[in-house]
């Protein structure tokens, strides 16, 4: 059983780490979704691109991850066809120069190009030590001018930009490198439970949820939670790791290997205190890895989805990996194939009395 749910794990991953979907361009990802459910439950998708998935009878229990990645748009083509670009989602300058880009043409091509700036060489020593800003930078496609590039290559302002990067096995056992592990370790696991759990009864109707945008501020979720009326959200995330050198081990709520995070506060969203006893009772019953996490940053999709309606509580899952929101992040597989462990068993457990108990409060 565990090596046959690893088996498509890895494939999943290595299929949705390599797709193409960045903030509003989310095609890739949601193609791959529809494909590995579609013989699972009713397909659709609400007005901003978020698609769904629901199968089932009782409350309604919605399992959801984002579908995008941090990424770029082009902005401008210089005359000598260089390509000038803005962020979608949060950068820092440290990990893109020298990095491979691929931008989406909108007959579907993908043009390789790279991440460059002045180099240090011909850079005052003063600035050589300093960080380069996004608007100073530029990607190379290549080309030798913007006729080429629009003509020859098919890009165009605004066409969308992803880090390129192999999903790659690591020399340790269990390890894996890869681009956009946040989130599509969160992509993945809500197939997968999906998955799993349409092969046998569960006492809810369960709605698999890809939302979004969530890496420009929270935006699909706020119209997918209006869209599917949840009673009670799974939101399955990617969250940075904090066990590398400069961190406190004493203090580490984010290690690889240590399990599947609960998370119960970020500054986006305070965890429905039941929702949580919840999920760290059903984690300890069913001998599940799991690292519980205050945050003192960040922020998910349930941060949109909690205020949505007359409010829904949520619980946010995480498999943590390092260097999130670069070209190379690292997991653990363990803690990925607990977050899928712990969201089918706690789908298994949301029976109607359970969700009605998280916001009975007379
Ligand atoms: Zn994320």
């Amino acid at each position: 059983m565990m090596m046959r749910v690893q088996i498509k794990a890895l494939s999943l991953l290595q299929e949705l780490t390599e797709a193409h979907s960045v903030p509003g361009h989310e095609d890739e990802v949601r193609a791959i979704f529809v494909d590995e459910l579609e013989s699972h439950g009713e397909l659709s998708c609400d007005g901003s691109g978020s698609v769904f998935c629901e199968r089932g009878e009782g409350p309604r229990v919605m399992v959801a991850g984002h579908m995008d990645e941090v990424g770029f748009l082009v902005q401008n083509i210089t005359p000598d066809g260089f390509l000038q670009f803005v962020a979608v989602g949060g950068w820092w300058e440290h990990s893109l120069l020298s990095q491979r880009v691929e931008i989406r043409t909108r007959a579907g091509d993908k043009i390789l190009g790279v991440v460059a700036s002045r180099p240090p060489h011909f850079l005052p020593a003063s600035q050589r030590s300093q960080i380069i800003p996004l608007d100073q930078m530029f990607i190379d496609v290549g080309a030798s001018s913007r006729e080429e590039v629009e003509r020859n290559m098919g890009i165009h302002l605004g066409d969308p930009i992803a880090p390129v990067s192999a999903f790659t096995p690591m020399a340790r056992e269990d390890y894996f490198m890869a681009k956009a592990f946040d989130n599509r370790v969160g992509m993945a696991a809500a197939i997968q439970s999906g998955q799993l759990l349409s092969e046998s009864y569960h006492p809810n109707r369960l709605i698999l949820a890809g939302t979004v945008m969530e890496e420009v501020g929270l935006r699909g979720a706020k119209t997918a939670a209006h869209y599917a009326k949840p009673d009670v959200a799974i939101i399955l995330e990617g969250p940075p790791a904090d066990d590398t050198p400069g961190f406190a081990r004493s203090e580490s709520q984010g290690r690889l290997g240590g399990g599947v995070q609960i998370r119960l506060f970020d500054p986006t969203a305070i965890t429905n205190p039941r929702l949580a006893a919840l999920a760290i009772q059903v984690a300890r019953e069913e001998d599940i890895a799991h690292q519980v996490t205050v945050r003192r940053s960040g922020g998910t999709d349930a941060g949109s989805i909690h205020l949505a309606g007359s409010g829904i509580p949520c619980i946010v899952l995480g498999v943590p990996a390092r260097y999130i929101h670069s070209h190379n992040s690292i997991i653990d597989i363990n803690d990925y194939l607990s977050m899928v462990a712990l969201t089918t068993a706690l789908v298994r457990r949301m029976d109607q009395s359970h969700v009605d108990a998280l916001t009975s409060y007379l």
